[in-house]
């Protein structure tokens, strides 16, 4: 190699664009290539508030121009609070927002999944290629660089391969082929009801203003999160005209190339981007047996009505809340996280974001350890003479705090669905207690938004 290494992206999502972003501040060439071209059903989740703990925002602030970085601060900064009731919507705890840190780089921030894509997006206009670029297989040269190969015929060259491409990565299955994935045995069920001004006068205010979890005494839960608008804060950050435009390249061999591929980009004249109004995204998490056999085959509207029976003796409002949903936005997830992994030798493929440490989005850290892992490797990437010792570094310890990342949120999805009466009485009057305890307050929500 020689010179300053180029590096492939696979995957144009939160952890691919940030990394992008990353590199681009330090003047290394890149390419990202991502699948997707149009709106896939995945998409419609754009909406979904994502939290952003301080270590991603610090992790957008690295690696973000500026003037995006100062975007985001100002549109995004949490607005709203958390509350814990039961399955008849009665209080057991309300959270305060998370306290402001002294710089918008160390606070919390919940901007959706749109918000935080298109700022991700900043700047990157100038080397856009349309998406469609589907990684097969990558192959070792004799010179010590990469080929990636891609589902259309096509390859690219580069020193690097960093694999971005989330939970079911192509890059760790040829990398790590004994990585595998812990099944919850949990399945979730989201969906979405945008709120006419009838439904948000008549839904109770906490509903459609803030984060709420239900907890109930038997083995399932949900948790309902507004839409931005709702929350008191300004509309996300609009995207820039000039990051929709799409130049007819990216066909072909393209070696060297500095460029980049992003997913579900529209040319300009094609579909807009979604624009968010206040709605309420809710999740139902139960035990897979809880659930018709075929549930991953189901429809949304068939979807809708397994939960809505599901939770037919709970509050009115929250019956309403999934009644009357989107038949287009409810779809399954399934509630999956990596094993841990042992150390591997550093080599010029590596991976990020949910590629290597893919955890059920119960935590609700998945998007910050992505940017998180964004910025360190850029950085070591920046820093480092020699990219593979700049690799060993960042695995080793992005796998430490990777793979806590996913133990936490698998207890958290495994006790949110615990067959335990007694444990879930517990946590509930753990909560009630702390609703007048600032010191249990704190004890139980140490680590709340990070
Ligand atoms: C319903 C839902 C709710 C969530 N809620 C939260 C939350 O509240 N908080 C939180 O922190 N996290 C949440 N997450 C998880 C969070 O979205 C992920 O942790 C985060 O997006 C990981 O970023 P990533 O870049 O690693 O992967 P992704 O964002 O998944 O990006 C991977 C990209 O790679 C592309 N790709 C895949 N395969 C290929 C291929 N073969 N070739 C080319 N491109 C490919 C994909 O199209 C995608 O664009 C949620 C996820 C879901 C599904």
């Amino acid at each position: 190699m020689t010179g300053t290494p180029h590096v492939l992206i696979i995957g144009g999502g939160l952890g691919g664009l940030c990394l992008a972003q990353g590199l681009r501040k330090a003047g290394l060439g890149f390419a990202v290539y991502e699948r997707e071209r149009g709106s896939a059903r995945a998409d419609r989740l754009q909406d979904h508030r994502i939290p952003i703990g301080p270590q991603g925002a610090r992790a957008l602030y690295a690696c973000l121009p500026p003037d995006a970085w100062e975007e985001f601060a100002a549109h995004t900064q949490r607005g709203g609070r958390s509350a814990f009731v039961t399955e008849q919507l009665r209080e057991l705890l309300v959270l305060p927002q998370p306290a402001p840190g002294r710089t918008p780089q160390r606070s919390h921030h919940a901007p959706s999944g749109h918000a935080l894509r298109q700022v991700l997006l900043s700047g990157l206009d100038d080397h856009l290629v349309r998406g469609g670029r589907e990684f097969v297989r990558y192959e070792h040269e004799d010179d010590g660089g990469i080929t990636a190969h891609f589902a259309d015929g096509s390859t690219a060259y580069g020193d690097l391969l960093a694999g971005a491409d989330g939970a079911d990565s192509r890059v760790r299955r040829q990398l790590l082929p004994h990585a595998v994935r812990a099944d919850t045995r949990v399945l979730a069920v989201t969906g979405r009801l945008e709120l006419t001004h009838a439904q948000a006068d008549e839904l109770p205010e906490s509903l459609t203003t803030w984060s709420t979890s239900v907890l109930t005494p038997r083995s399932d839960a949900m948790f309902c999160t507004a839409g931005h608008a709702a929350a008191g804060e300004r509309p996300p950050i609009q995207v820039a005209p000039r990051a929709w435009a799409a130049t007819g390249a990216g066909a072909g061999t393209d070696a060297g190339m500095r460029a980049v591929v992003l997913a579900g980009v529209d040319a300009p004249g094609g579909p807009r981007p979604p624009r968010s109004r206040d709605h309420v995204r809710w999740t139902y998490v139960a035990k897979a047996t809880a659930f018709p056999e075929d549930v991953e085959r189901l429809d949304g509207k068939a979807l809708r009505a397994v939960v809505a029976e599901r939770i037919a003796d709970w509050h009115p409002a929250l019956v309403r809340l999934v009644a009357e949903a989107d038949p287009d936005s409810v779809v399954p997830v399934r509630m999956l996280g990596m094993k841990p992994v042992e150390p591997w030798p550093p080599g010029p493929v590596t991976l990020l974001g949910d590629a290597i440490h893919g955890m059920p989005a119960l935590g609700g850290t998945g998007a910050t350890t992505a940017l998180r892992d964004a910025r360190l490797l850029s950085g070591l990437l920046a820093r480092r003479r020699d990219p593979l010792q700049a690799i060993g570094a960042y695995e080793s310890e992005m796998r430490a705090y990777g793979f806590d990342a996913v133990a936490r949120s698998l207890r958290t999805t495994r006790s949110a669905t615990s067959d335990s009466r007694l444990a879930r009485t517990l946590f509930r009057g753990v909560l009630r207690t702390a609703a007048h305890s600032a010191w249990v307050r704190a004890a139980v929500f140490r680590d709340y938004g990070e």
